[in-house]
């Protein structure tokens, strides 16, 4: 196998899960798995929650052939799927058994008239977006009382459940989120006095999980959390997390060069003096962005070195000096050692990025290696 690896901790998972289920108590827990649970592997991600005596109540992932794929592997849970019905086939949310989406009037229609067209002879279990202010997908909260008010009323419908989803949870003073927040409850509150049944009611991501105690309702949806990150350097750290995916690989040659050489494309990087180079195969190709040109950085033989020259597609060097670092030896790119650190957010304060760029863009040609 491949020496460059992306190694899973699916101990830290499960603490992160547990960590997040005691904040949250009493509220459920839906878990975040879309796009491959951030780049961890879903069906191990989720083979290792559904260990857990505490596992999550619900899953949800972006897209249906995600959803789809949990169900091929068995997973038992309600899965809801964020994406929009609008240019879905319809017969697989009733042939999986998925929770959609559920927004505009004719994603009711459509549901309807598949309902009959597939002879589906339950009622169809859904979940309704409502947009407080994200502006992405989701009725207006303005409008969303007449129309949960009907799907109500719709012999088709169950409503197992109503969301939104926050903008601004993770910075600093989420005063945007609040205004959401109080948007949500009043709608709420509208349905409760009207006796509208509405399921479960969710709104809280990680960054929510973290700030936003108020806003947990019935279910909490965390996805980056579950990943060992905070959604962005301003949550506070009322939560202890820890990152679950290192990235590690070994040095594939190392080789002298004069004061004056460069290294690799465009010789972006010159020797000031007499040096070594190792290089290790892992690029862009691989989820090293080549913003990380001459800023990177790898930890080896507990030692930390710089990242030197254009970042290749399959391959990146370092500047090693005159240290005693030879081939095969342990290189981590993200993780750590004994004494050094090499945390996503490292990766992020250069890119101007957040961790779940990082992680999602490990692409799929480097193995992942679990362990418990
Ligand atoms: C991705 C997503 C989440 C999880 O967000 P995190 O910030 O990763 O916790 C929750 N809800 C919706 C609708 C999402 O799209």
């Amino acid at each position: 196998m491949r020496c460059s690896q992306a190694i899973i901790n699916l101990s830290n998972l499960k603490k992160n899960f547990s960590n997040i289920r005691k904040k949250v108590y009493p509220a459920k827990v839906m878990a975040v798995v879309k796009a491959d649970a951030y780049g961890h592997g879903m069906i191990k991600v989720v083979e290792a929650l559904n260990q857990l005596d505490d596992k999550p109540e619900y899953y949800a992932v972006a897209l249906l052939d995600e959803a789809i794929e949990l169900r091929k592997n068995k997973v038992k849970q309600p899965i809801l799927v964020f994406d929009s019905v609008a240019n879905s086939d319809l017969q697989e949310y009733f042939k999986f058994n998925l929770i959609p989406t559920v927004f505009t009037n004719e994603d009711i229609k459509y549901l309807s008239e598949a309902k009959k067209k597939y002879a589906y002879n339950k009622k169809i279990c859904v979940h309704i977006k409502v947009d407080t202010g994200m502006n992405r997908l989701g009725i207006n909260y303005n409008e969303a009382f007449e129309f949960i008010k009907s799907i109500s009323v719709n012999d088709d419908f169950i409503i197992d459940g109503i969301y939104t989803h926050f903008a601004t949870s993770d910075v600093y003073n989420c005063s945007f989120a609040k205004l959401q927040l109080k948007r949500f409850n009043q709608l709420v509150q509208q349905l409760k006095d009207n006796n509208i049944s509405t399921g479960l009611i969710h709104a809280a991501n990680s960054g929510a999980i973290i700030n936003m105690p108020d806003s947990y309702f019935d279910m909490v949806r965390p996805g980056i959390s579950l990943y060992g990150y905070y959604p962005s350097q301003f949550t506070s750290e009322s939560l202890k997390l820890y990152p679950v995916m290192s990235i590690v690989s070994k040095v594939a040659s190392v080789k002298r060069i004069k004061k004056g050489d460069t290294v690799s494309y465009g010789r972006k990087f010159k020797a000031k003096q007499p040096t070594k180079i190792a290089s290790v195969s892992f690029g862009y190709a691989d989820g090293y962005p080549r913003g990380m040109t001459n800023k990177g950085s790898a930890i080896i033989n507990n030692k930390i070195f710089k990242q030197v020259g254009v970042v290749t597609m399959d391959r990146i060097m370092f500047d090693v000096g005159n240290e005693k670092v030879k081939v095969r030896d342990d290189v981590i790119l993200l993780g750590k050692s004994k004494k050094h650190e090499i945390s996503g957010w490292d990766w992020c304060n250069i890119l101007n990025t957040i961790p779940y760029e990082i992680t999602c863009n490990i692409s799929k040609r480097v193995p992942r290696i679990y362990f418990d």
